[in-house]
């Protein structure tokens, strides 16, 4: 069986997450959304609630599971019996990164590749950010996140203290 890892922070899920997903499990038997525990960056949504989003928006395609994880990703690709990480390129931004990012885990697990698949040009300039400055505006989020997804964004900035 032919398993890829897609890792991410998904703070929250967004359209642009979502349709690198669907088509990584066009490609592998099996894809595991790896929702990353605790990035070194500040979060909306704790792992708990990110992951039951994911799972939530991806429950009709059956080769995705749903899977938070800590420390190295590498780590967390060997004990799953992944040889792929996926991950979703939108601007020459991303690349650097990325780049960086694939140099890195070849280094640390010579085994595992890295596959980035281009965003789809709808989705170019959509990032969690993005959707959650638009939220935090009082913007509507509908064109970005599925429902379920915008309903927890209404849900947490409105009990939000300042
Ligand atoms: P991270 O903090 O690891 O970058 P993100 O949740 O922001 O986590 O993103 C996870 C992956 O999804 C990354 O590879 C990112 O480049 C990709 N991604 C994010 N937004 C988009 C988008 N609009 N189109 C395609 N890929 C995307």
């Amino acid at each position: 069986m032919n398993t890829a890892v897609y890792p991410g922070t998904f703070d929250p899920v967004h359209n642009g997450h979502i349709d690198i997903a669907r088509r990584a499990a066009g490609i592998f038997d099996r894809v595991i959304v790896a929702v990353y525990d605790l990035p070194q960056k500040s979060l909306l949504f704790n792992t708990q609630e990110r992951v039951a989003m994911v799972r939530e928006v991806l429950a009709d395609v059956s080769n995705i599971e749903v899977s938070s994880y800590s420390g190295l990703t590498v780590d967390f690709c060997r004990e799953r019996g992944a040889h792929t990480v996926v991950r979703g390129l939108r601007v020459i931004s991303d690349f650097e990164r990325e780049y960086q990012m694939s140099l890195t885990t070849r280094e640390l697990a010579p085994e595992i590749d890295m596959v980035c698949l281009m965003t789809s040009l709808q989705y170019a300039f959509l990032s969690s950010t993005i959707v959650k400055e638009v939220a935090l505006a009082g913007g509507s989020v509908s064109q970005f996140v599925p429902e379920p997804v915008s309903a927890a964004l209404r849900a947490r900035l409105t009990h939000r203290t300042p």
